[in-house]
């Protein structure tokens, strides 16, 4: 099984060697695994338990103080399914695949996708604060939460145009030689206004896997979205790229037409993978070489 993760394309982390284990450790769960898609959602799983990544555990908090999480995942063999704006699920990943093999739906959302969660014993209520994430969302000093009328959205609203940022989200690809898979989590930018989903769970902008490749993007979701990164990446490899030089070309051209920052890895049904971005950091780790 060749397997590479991402821990999200951003600014220059702290304690980036912890990081570092967690995405190593993330890699043996993954490659012990026979499917591509089990891989894959090991991998994130491990990753969204991590409180160092925004995921799951340690996600971002919206502008009404809420940790939501999102996910997605695919694979070569047509399981294709996401998940979002989910208060209290840690393995957003879970309900994603629950979303592929139990519904006949590509994405399900809020309230409704945390009790799916629930009915399919993925766990719920969970507390994804950590003590950094209690002390960032302190120091912002958000406006009160609205209390779902229209004045006070506005406010916050106007709070968040100035502080929405970060990014961190986890991902992973990996192929057998013969299947391939993509997934990847999220709790999405910090400070975005509550409800927001970004690239995450949508198909061929955070995730995308054919039979010919898989990838997994992380940055800034709405250009990403707007961009349709990891399908653009996936076609790359379709036509002929190997998958280093399918991520550099589309993050070259996702910089070039939208000015964002963002990230991919890929991998191709060879077994090859690759990577690229255009933040100040990435960090990955596979089964390849380095
Ligand atoms: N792409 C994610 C989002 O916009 C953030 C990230 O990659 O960290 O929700």
């Amino acid at each position: 099984m060749e397997l590479l993760v991402h821990g999200g394309a951003g600014s220059e982390p702290e304690e980036p060697d912890r990081r570092w284990r967690d995405l190593r450790r993330a890699v043996r769960r993954g490659r012990k695994r026979d499917r591509p898609l089990t891989a894959v959602r090991a991998a994130v799983r491990h990753l969204e338990s991590a409180p160092r990544f925004n995921a799951g555990v340690g996600g971002a908090v919206q502008s009404d103080g809420t940790v939501r999480t999102d996910a997605g995942i695919m694979g070569s063999d047509g399981v294709c399914g996401a998940a979002c704006a989910m208060p209290g699920v840690e393995h957003a990943v879970e309900v994603a695949r629950v979303v592929a093999e139990e519904t006949p739906h590509v994405c399900v959302a809020g309230e409704r996708a945390v009790a799916l969660a629930g009915a399919f014993d993925v766990g719920t209520d969970r507390d994804l604060w950590t003590e950094r994430t209690r002390e960032r969302w302190r120091e912002a000093d958000v406006p009160a939460p609205a209390g779902g009328d229209g004045g006070s959205v506005r406010d916050q609203l106007a709070a968040v145009r100035d502080r929405f940022g970060g990014t961190d989200t986890v991902g992973a690809v990996a192929t057998d030689g013969d299947r391939l898979a993509a997934a990847t989590s999220t709790g999405g930018r910090w400070f975005a206004l509550a409800g927001r989903v970004g690239d995450v769970p949508q198909v061929g902008a955070g995730f995308y896997a054919t039979a010919q490749a898989a990838a997994s993007a992380t940055g800034e979701g709405e250009a990403i979205a707007r961009f349709g990164l990891a399908r653009r990446a996936v076609a790359a490899v379709a036509d002929g790229d190997d998958p280093g030089t399918a991520a550099d070309r589309v993050v070259r051209g996702f910089a070039a037409e939208t000015g964002g920052r963002a990230g991919v890895i890929v991998a191709d049904r060879s077994g090859r993978t690759g990577h690229a971005h255009n933040a100040e950091a990435m960090g990955t780790a596979g089964t390849g070489p380095g």
